[in-house]
């Protein structure tokens, strides 16, 4: 081999504190996954699936039961009206998604702008379809308002003629952030006039807590028109290892992903699709979620509380982060190193989300609350001893 497209690429955060959970029996609450099963009779969907011989190739954009049930969970969420067959395409996950739509709207030597905290596999989907990412930093958290927040002046700022799409990942992992509607507003007149394409990754769409929605960029038309708005069954579903995720976009956008999307895997798990379909017919299947992550979240913070970790505010998603300042003044990545192997807790640096190092916020780690209450409060145990 004479060449690597991504040399300085090596495995995920994710993967390597995974993988040091299991050599040190810690508690993972670092990558993001539920450990409970999926509802039986979603179980159940995918077994008749299975039997009733749904076995061959899936129809390259997706079945279309399941197409369908998406079109009608967007009419009844976000009164956006797309059409499955033109607009709709099923995807192994939305990573492949967003890495189809990137390679969909960019051209070799574009800018993609990203807003860092940046989720891990943005910037090598970019790199790989020879475009250039300029990352732009969110605002911290000030006493005036302790939440993470998109910058739209930054963003503004970092737009040039060569600036092809803007990807932006809200409820936001790692930080929580959602979108308000003054956010919208400020997108639609950033991209006004412009070329712009959005890439929209809302994985965390039905995990958005205390009685705020989820501001889709379906919602606006202006937005809709011009977007990628890329999903997961993984979170919604509990099942992150099924991978069926989607692309809704206008079909002039979804021609071209589906052009990747064909050779990148032609089409995904034919059984799976038809069981989810079956599933997720009622869009109010998703209805309970945002109460029931919650609780989860509140569990967290009260178990926290009682740590010397402090426990950062979480509008979204199933992450929450904590300042571990009272506790240690190692670096980030060692921190997380220690924890998992001298106390059995293991986390997630937030620093493996930065591009920019010198943004990096020195005490700061990610846990994930997609947990059993007991294994939260098995790991609150350990965290008292610090
Ligand atoms: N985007 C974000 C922000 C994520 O956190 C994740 C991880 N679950 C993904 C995309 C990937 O989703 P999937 O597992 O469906 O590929
Ligand atoms: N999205 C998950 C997280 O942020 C990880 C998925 C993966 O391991 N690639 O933890």
């Amino acid at each position: 081999m004479s060449s690597s497209r991504l040399p300085d690429v090596g495995t995920t955060i994710f993967t390597i504190m995974s993988q040091l959970a299991i050599e040190h029996g810690a508690i993972n609450l670092g990558q993001g996954f539920p450990d409970f099963l999926p509802d039986a009779g979603l179980i159940d969907r995918v077994e008749a699936a299975m039997r009733a011989g749904h076995d061959q190739y899936a129809p390259m954009p997706g079945v279309p039961a399941l197409r369908q049930a998406i079109a009608a969970k967007y009419q009844a969420h976000y009164g956006r009206s797309y059409d499955p067959d033109a607009h709709i395409t099923i995807t192994s996950g939305a990573t492949q998604a967003l890495m189809c739509a990137v390679f969909a709207c960019t051209a070799p030597g574009d800018e993609v702008i990203v807003l860092e905290p940046v989720y891990d596999s943005y910037l090598p989907s970019i790199r790989l379809a020879g475009a250039v990412a300029v990352p732009v930093a969110m605002r911290k958290p000030t006493l005036e308002d302790p939440r993470y927040r998109p910058d739209w002046d930054a963003v503004r700022a970092a737009i040039t003629p060569r600036t092809a799409a803007i990807m932006i990942n809200f409820p936001h992992n790692p930080t929580g952030a959602i979108l308000l509607e003054e956010d919208l507003d400020a997108l639609e007149s950033l991209v006004a006039d412009s070329r712009i394409t959005l890439i929209s990754d809302e994985v965390y769409e039905h995990m958005v807590f205390d009685g705020e929605p989820h501001r889709s960029l379906a919602t606006r038309p202006a937005l809709a028109e011009r977007a990628f708005v890329i999903s997961s069954f993984g979170k919604a579903l509990h099942a992150t290892g099924w991978k069926i995720g989607w692309c809704c976009a206008p079909a002039r956008l979804t021609a071209e992903l589906r052009k990747i999307h064909q050779f990148m895997v032609f089409s995904v798990s034919t059984p799976m699709q038809h069981g989810i379909a079956a599933f997720v017919a009622d869009p109010a299947v998703h209805d309970e979620l945002p109460g029931f992550y919650q609780a989860r979240r509140d569990h967290l913070a009260q178990g926290l509380a009682a740590t010397r970790l402090r426990a950062l505010p979480c509008p979204g998603t199933f992450f929450m982060l904590a300042d571990y300042s009272d506790v240690s003044q190692l670096p980030q990545q060692e921190f997380v190193r220690w924890l998992t192997t001298e106390h059995g807790v293991t986390t997630i640096p937030v620093s493996a989300f930065m591009v920019v190092p010198e943004r990096v916020e020195p005490r700061i780690v990610r846990l994930c609350f997609a947990k059993q209450t007991q294994t939260l409060d098995d790991a609150f145990g350990r965290l008292r001893a610090l």
